[in-house]
């Protein structure tokens, strides 16, 4: 369905005259400071790159602050087969190239760093990349969330020497070894299915005895000849100096404990929200996530009018690529709704 309409003016639309274009370090275009936009969207996963399509599409200048790691939790995925429009599935990289590029197609402007500081308090607010301040009437929050880790210090020490917490990243370099996945959600299953591919064997060590992944994910995993798994066990320590060499479990119900010998440990254990920049200005609850402030007129609201939210950094409870793109879309909404309110 279409909706919307393109301006006739849409094309010769006059940037600010501090506005420049500048090629990244990716080969991107890139924005230059001191711009004035109406809507700033943080974050380009399929929250902010959704809000970005919207926003613009409404005519309002609008600004990506990307990130380094660009694009959100589906660079990290493989293949997505519950994003609709794709019946074969499709992979989580290529999925957002194509949303990126869907985004610039309605000139959306893109930061490829990350947002270091924010003024939400004042308006336009203001979004720092390092040095660099760009001014928004408007702001998407749409940071998503980042991977957990178990928080131990061999961990620490063998973090890309062994440990990883993304495997399509890192898999490949596992190729015909022994690898342990920690974790019970569709994220452990679906690192575990992707390494069983490359690894010699693939051992899920879970806390629990029942996983919480989907049903169809556990039925994939259970089928895999060399997947096994072993319930109710914790990981105490990590061995090696310089690579893994093996990993310490703990039997949660009997305190006993075994060494795997295995050169590879993916940590798959859920993920914390990126909010640390807006602490002290946005409402944040316990777990760190944003807290909307929903109205009747405006869903995605949040403490600071003007600042509206979209995707995981606030949703604990659905995390999908899909629902992140609705909420991208009805933030963008808010924020046009919002604007005009404001005078156009
Ligand atoms: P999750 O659903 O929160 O699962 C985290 C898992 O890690 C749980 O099994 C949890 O155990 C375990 N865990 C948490 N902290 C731990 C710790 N300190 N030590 C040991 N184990 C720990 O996270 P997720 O798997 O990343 O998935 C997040 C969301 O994304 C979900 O909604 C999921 O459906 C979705 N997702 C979908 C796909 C897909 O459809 N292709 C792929 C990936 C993710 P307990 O069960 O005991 O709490």
């Amino acid at each position: 369905m279409l909706c919307g309409f393109v301006r006739e003016d849409w094309y010769s639309w006059d940037f600010p005259d501090s506005y420049e274009e500048g090629i990244n370090n990716a080969g991107r275009l890139t924005a230059r400071p001191m711009a004035l936009y109406d809507v700033i969207v943080i974050g380009s996963g399929p929250a902010g790159l959704t809000a970005a399509i919207y926003a613009t599409r409404a005519n309002l200048k609008t600004l990506v602050i990307a990130g380094t790691v660009a694009g959100g939790q589906l660079m990290i995925t493989t293949d997505v087969e519950n994003y609709p429009g794709f019946p074969n599935g499709i992979l989580g990289p290529e999925l957002m190239e194509l949303w990126r590029k869907q985004a610039e197609r309605f000139h959306t402007d893109f930061v490829d760093d990350d947002a270091t500081r924010v003024d939400l308090k004042h308006n336009p607010m203001k979004v720092w990349v390092n040095e660099d301040a760009y001014e928004g009437r408007s702001v998407v929050i749409a940071t998503g969330a980042n991977a957990k880790w178990l928080g131990l210090p061999s961990e620490e020490r063998l973090k890309g020497k062994g440990v990883s917490a993304c495997s399509t990243c890192d898999g490949f370099f596992f190729k015909g070894l022994d690898v342990v996945v920690v974790g019970g959600g569709d994220t452990a299953m679906e690192d575990s299915l992707y390494l069983s591919k490359l690894c010699k064997s693939v051992t899920i060590v879970h806390r629990r005895s029942e996983f919480r992944a989907s049903k169809i994910m556990q039925e994939r995993v259970f089928k895999t000849p060399n997947i096994k798994v072993i319930w109710d066990h914790t990981v105490e320590e990590i061995m090696g100096e310089k690579k893994v060499e093996g990993v310490r479990i703990r039997n949660v119900k009997t305190g006993t404990t075994q060494v795997l010998k295995i050169q590879g440990l993916f940590v798959a254990i859920g993920h914390t929200p990126a909010t640390e920049l807006f602490r002290g200005q946005l409402d944040i609850d316990q777990r760190g996530y944003v807290v909307p402030r929903s109205t009747e007129e405006l869903r995605t609201g949040t403490n600071i009018a003007g600042a509206f939210v979209a995707g995981d950094v606030h949703d604990h409870r659905y995390r999908q690529a899909v629902t992140a793109a609705g909420f991208g879309c009805m933030a963008a909404l808010d924020a046009e709704r919002w604007l005009q309110k404001q005078g156009g």
